[in-house]
Parts: structure tokens; sequence; C-alpha cells
């Protein structure tokens, strides 16, 4: 009796055995499935919903209109917008915040700007040391549009069918 359970224990290692040799095998010749960031990287949705960036048009003017649906629509509350009309008549912002240690990246400021001004762009590299950093006011958020527009205006791009 004990001689069969012990056959049966041998037997059941050496299946074990030969499974995962199997397996190792298998993995060994298969593409890797990691990455050495940050020299390489994972692909990246059109729809990644990264850092904040307020956007121009090619003439260089702002693209907001000071409308505040995003300011309306952020369930956060993370965004405070102040304005003003300007000798122009154009109506343009004079404040622009967004508190990104309250955002939670839901993409909502980006889906209701009738103008494409505010986006979420592809950046994941903006880790600072503190808080305060992470107070984004008018002007950073516009270099943050400067920087990315190519980007961005792809992304949207591939997007729009979808939209
Ligand atoms: S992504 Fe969401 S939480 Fe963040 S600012 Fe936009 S609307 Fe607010
Ligand atoms: S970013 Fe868009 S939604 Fe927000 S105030 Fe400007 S135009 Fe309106």
């Amino acid at each position: 009796m004990l001689n069969r359970i012990s056959q049966a224990i041998r037997g059941a290692a050496l299946s074990d055995f030969i499974g995962a040799f199997g397996m190792a095998m298998v993995y060994m010749v298969r593409p890797k499935a990691t990455v050495i960031y940050p020299y390489e990287r994972g692909p990246q949705s059109p729809r990644f919903r990264g850092e904040h960036a307020l956007r121009r048009y090619p003439s260089g003017e702002e693209r907001c209109i000071a409308c505040k649906l995003c300011e309306a629509i952020c369930p956060a509350q993370a965004i405070t917008i102040e304005a003003e009309p300007r000798e122009d008549g154009s109506r343009r912002t004079t404040r622009y915040d967004i508190d990104m240690v309250k955002c939670i990246y839901c993409g909502l400021c980006q889906e209701a700007c009738p103008v494409d001004a505010i986006v979420e762009g592809p950046n994941i590299e903006f880790a600072v040391e503190t808080r305060e950093e992470l107070y984004y006011d008018k002007e950073r958020l516009l270099d943050n549009g400067d920087r990315w527009e190519r980007e961005i205006a792809k992304n949207l791009e591939l997007d729009a069918p979808y939209r």
C-alpha cells in the first residue's frame, strides 16, 4: 500500500516537473512582456488621460473662451476660472487654475470643452516633490499645451471618428 502511494507521488512530481519545464521553454522563446522603462515604453492609447494642457490656435491665440463649462462639470471641483472681456469684446480667462491634487483624471473637462482647449495630454512624467508644485496656473497649462501640441493634435485626430 505504502509502495503504491510513494509511486503515485513520484509520478505526480514527474508530471509537474515536465509541465513546468515545458512552460519555461515556451516563455523562453516568446517575445518579452516587460519593457525597460524609461528607455522603452509600452504603447499608449490616443485616449490616454495624462497631464492637463491648455491649447492655442496656430496663430498663437488661446483657444479657451472662458465659458466655464469645464469648471462646472469637474466633479472634484479642481478647476478655478476667472474671466473678463478684452478690449476687442472677446472673452478670455484672467485666471485658470487646476489643483492637480484634487483631480481624478476623469476627462470630463476635456469632454465638456466646446473648443478643445483644455485637454489631458500624453505626458505621464510630472511627479513633483511638493504639493505646491501641483497647483497648476494658466501659464503652466499653456506651456504644457505648447510643448505637447503635436502629440495632442494627433491623438484628437485619431480619436475623432469615435467621438
Ligand atoms: S480630469 Fe476630471 S477631475 Fe480632473 S480637472 Fe478634469 S474634470 Fe476635473
Ligand atoms: S477650457 Fe474649454 S470648457 Fe473650459 S472655460 Fe475654456 S473654453 Fe470653456
